[in-house]
């Protein structure tokens, strides 16, 4: 099958191509269903006969380009059938990613990832030391701040309150819209039961999926492990163990206890644990991609961007906690909230979309596995 150059086609055409694509092989794996016990992709697409295309925008949003199935298929280039689904589906994914997104003007951030999530964080790192320069007196960047509301001295809570409730506010706006696109593309509009969302939400915080069928996903070292999906869960839960640290010090400021807190605070050990789970994962994720043949496209740029990107955010707030006493807090606490001003702001044009689709996905394939019990 000959390279295409995909830069030559619009989003429209191009999604066109992608679901032809998907759908050929879907027709194909349909026939063959040997591949049916390796995650929720194949069981969805036994449910179907024909594939429209917001049926396969669906069904790639069910892959987690584990690699299993192209590993497994004897039908896999050189074979004249072509079918390598992990690399047809990240097609589509990264495709969808584009057209659901919000605004729709903002599509192409996802072309040119790391230049425009880059700059974003070199003009946000920009913005807080000149901010912070610009409002004190020369030399109180690298004075040294100790005592309750040691932090607030340099940037008053109530600016950093306004600045991250702002950029966070519209972050949220525009992933919930984007998956409003989505869902209402995907979905036929019936009625879902709880048990489907509460299905889904286990399926979601034990990454079922993520196990290749049993043996794991495949690596670098060419064999199946379950080194991603622990990756996958030190990342997402030492993001949430992150935002459970942010939001418990925002209700001990209002308490009146304000940072920074000392070592054994919940505050730090929640952001410790959190921090370093943001360390440990995205490195494991770094380290750990698969180097076959399968699925090599913007989609894996896109993650790298992401990881990239939270790797800067917990570094940089553990230089926060490990030099807080010290001339350096003020540098290190304005590049940590550039970093974090950038993440936020990102987070609907990037990978993070990714575990939102996927969610929604979940929740479809949960009701139509339960709708089908029932005939
Ligand atoms: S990926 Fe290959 S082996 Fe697996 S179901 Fe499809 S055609 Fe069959
Ligand atoms: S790559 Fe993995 S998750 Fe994607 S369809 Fe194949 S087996 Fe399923």
């Amino acid at each position: 099958m000959s390279e295409v150059n995909t830069s030559d086609f619009n989003l429209a055409d191009l999604a066109r191509m992608n679901q032809d694509e998907a759908a050929r092989q879907m027709s194909i794996c349909n026939a063959c269903r040997y591949c049916e016990g390796l995650c929720a992709v194949f069981p969805a697409m036994e449910l179907r006969r024909a594939f429209a295309g917001e049926d396969v925008d669906y069904l790639s949003n069910l892959c987690h380009n584990c690699g299993a199935c192209y590993d497994a298929c004897q039908y896999a280039p050189p074979h004249e059938f072509g079918v390598n689904v992990p690399q047809a589906m990240a097609d589509l994914r990264e495709n969808s990613y584009q057209r659901y997104v919000w605004p729709a003007a903002f599509a192409g951030l996802f072309q040119r990832n790391a230049f425009w999530i880059g700059l974003t964080a070199v003009v946000f790192v920009a913005a807080f030391i000149t901010g912070v320069i610009g409002w004190h007196a020369a030399g109180a960047m690298f004075a040294t701040y100790t005592g309750d509301g040691a932090f607030y001295r340099l940037i008053p809570h109530g600016v950093l309150v306004a600045i991250f409730g702002a950029l966070l506010g519209y972050a949220v706006l525009a992933m919930a819209l984007s998956v409003r696109r989505f869902w209402r593309a995907s979905h036929s509009g019936e009625a879902l039961e709880p048990g489907s969302i509460g299905q889904a939400i286990h399926d979601t915080a034990t990454l079922r999926y993520l196990h290749g069928g049993g043996p794991g996903c495949t690596g670098v070292s060419g064999r199946p492990s379950d080194h991603r999906r622990w990756c996958h869960h030190a990342t997402a839960y030492g993001f949430l163990l992150c935002l459970a640290s942010t939001s418990l010090a925002t209700v001990c400021h209002y308490l009146g206890y304000e940072a920074p807190y000392a070592i054994w605070h919940p505050v730090v050990i929640l952001g410790v644990a959190g921090g370093l789970g943001l360390i440990a994962g995205p490195i494991g994720l770094l380290t750990g991609r698969p180097a076959s043949a399968r699925s090599r496209n913007r989609s894996a740029d896109i993650g790298l961007v992401f990881i990239v990107m939270l790797l800067a955010t917990s570094a940089s707030g553990l230089a926060v906690l490990v030099l807080r006493a010290t001339p350096a807090m003020g540098l290190a606490l304005t590049i940590h909230l550039g970093i974090v001003a950038a993440l936020f702001i990102s987070l609907p044009y990037g990978k993070f979309v990714h575990g939102l689709h996927r969610v929604a996905a979940l929740v479809r394939h949960a009701h139509e596995q339960r709708a089908a019990a029932r005939h």
